[in-house]
């Protein structure tokens, strides 16, 4: 198996070059060339298996220029080294026959992202290793809150490694901002810029395809990596929790092994959702993708429409990693609906960075009406998810997810679908305490987040994650912010390139 870019398929390269490469240099995203089998014999034995050994059988198919050894190392100390709070790693809950909350937060920054930012610098090491590279690897991440935090922690300290991230100065959470500014580690740096997400993610990208940017850190003996979900080490470990809550299901006793399930996802940049897609194309017995949206619902009226349109109002919401106007690895799909097409996505995606807007063909229209269901909530609807769920069950969960449980309500309303599904949850209600007070009707005065958490930790029982409560210790370190258009010098700056 090799991997190849999407917008062009003669370039070959093997998974720990598209890992160090992190985006390829046309712009494209790179893809395996080939989707591997997963047999139903397969999935049962897994389901007696620990969650560190489910991810290695998933990586052992993905990235076959890994020896057994290395993927063994990488998956250890990614998910047995005790930075989870839970012993599987991930934690399924069940409120109803149909709806199982498949919980992703319970890593080091609380978020799902640590669910594959805790091994990308495992495999990101290891793959500098095997290509021979020399150069130090520069991380340089675009984040909408939660992505930076946990690329951050995962890359703290990390030999041969450094980390850079820049945030929207007004669209991260408080508790985000604390988490980022705070960090530590000898070779971190965090700085603000004056815009939004998509204005950060096309800074990163623009200053990542720069041929003379490269030169510059070349030069300097610096390379260029990205720990954004465009990255394949990114990817790869996401596909995993989806095959690893079937199999719990199976082993379980809660269906048969082939049974079908739902998926549904907080969706912003497109990742996580794609991860389910591939893990459906390996044969897990996936019947629908419920993508959801919050009001930034371009993929809601892309999903329907077949036109993807990013001329529109951007809002501020309460589930700020889903204020994306741009979701990446859309592309990824669109390579794999076209049937692999490099040209078709040049065409499209120049047409997106030219006019904001393409549309797909009807063949391909119709294939994601086939694959896919999506919806959005308002914020008023997220709320009101937050509040029911709390009624209903006694169970708190943060706006993301809150997301997913009210689209997946429409999807259950419209079609009368009650196939079990899985509902993602991306992240602690603990890191977005003031959005889950006000929504549970808490209209009291707070002095900061912390003492919402205590407000929080009265209402639901829930413990306080430790990462989050011990903030309040901690100086803020990083309180630059920068114009959009200053992003390159404040990489050159944190570099200390002159
Ligand atoms: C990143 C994030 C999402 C969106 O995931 P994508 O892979 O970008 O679609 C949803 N919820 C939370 C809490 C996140 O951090």
């Amino acid at each position: 198996m090799y991997y190849q870019s999407t917008r062009d398929k003669a370039l070959k390269i093997s998974s720990a070059e598209a890992i160090v490469s992190g985006i390829s240099r046309d712009g494209g995203l790179y893809v395996p060339s080939e989707i591997p089998s997963l047999s139903y014999g397969e999935i049962t034995a897994m389901g007696k298996m620990s969650y560190p050994e489910r991810a290695a059988a998933v990586f052992k198919k993905f990235l076959t220029d890994f020896s057994e050894d290395e993927i063994k190392a990488c998956v250890n100390a990614a998910y047995a080294s005790g930075s989870f709070e839970t012993k599987n790693v991930m934690e399924l809950k069940t409120l109803t026959e149909s709806e199982h909350i498949l919980e992703l937060g319970h890593g080091p920054t609380c978020a799902f992202k640590d669910m594959a930012l805790q091994i990308l610098p495992h495999l990101l090491t290891t793959s500098v290793k095997k290509t021979g590279e020399r150069k130090k690897v520069c991380i340089l991440v675009a984040t909408s809150g939660d992505t930076g935090k946990a690329a951050l922690e995962g890359f703290k300290d990390a030999e041969g490694a450094c980390i850079l991230v820049f945030y929207p100065e007004n669209g991260v959470s408080a508790m985000q901002k604390l988490q980022m500014i705070t960090q530590e580690g000898g070779n971190v740096g965090v700085c603000a810029i004056k815009g939004n997400f998509d204005d950060a993610q096309t800074g990163v990208k623009k200053i990542f395809t720069d041929p003379e940017v490269k030169k510059v850190l070349s030069d300097n003996g610096i390379m260029f990596s990205s720990a954004n979900s465009i990255n394949w080490g990114r990817l790869a470990p996401q596909i995993v929790y989806y095959i690893s809550a079937y199999a719990q299901f199976v082993a379980d006793g809660k269906i048969a092994v082939g049974d079908e399930i739902n998926v549904c996802v907080p969706t912003g940049n497109f990742g996580n959702i794609l991860a389910a897609y591939y893990a459906k194309l390996m044969g897990l017995p996936i019947k629908k993708l419920i993508c959801a949206s919050n009001s930034n619902n371009v993929l809601t009226d892309f999903l329907r429409t077949g036109v993807y349109d990013r001329n529109r109002k951007f809002y501020t919401t309460i589930s700020p990693s889903m204020d994306i106007l741009i979701s990446s690895n859309l592309e990824r799909l669109l390579f794999r609906l076209s049937g692999g097409d490099d040209g078709y996505i040049r065409k499209i995606y120049g047409s997106l960075s030219e006019s904001g807007r393409f549309e797909v063909t009807p063949e391909i229209k119709a294939e994601l009406n086939r694959l896919f269901y999506a919806g959005f909530c308002t914020e008023e609807e997220t709320e009101a998810a937050i509040s029911e769920t709390f009624k209903k069950f006694g169970y708190t969960v943060d706006p993301h997810t809150a997301v997913a449980i009210g689209v997946y309500d429409k999807f259950a309303a419209e079609t009368g679908d009650r196939t079990p599904c899985v509902i993602a949850s991306t992240a602690s209600p603990y890191k977005f305490p003031a959005a889950v007070l006000e929504s549970l009707g808490e209209k009291n005065a707070y002095a900061d987040e912390f003492e919402m958490a205590e407000a929080l930790n009265k209402i639901s029982g829930l413990d306080i994650p430790k990462a989050l409560s011990e903030l309040k210790a901690k100086t803020p370190r990083f309180t630059k912010s920068v114009e959009k258009q200053e992003m390159l010098s404040a990489v050159y700056e944190m570099l200390g390139i002159g």
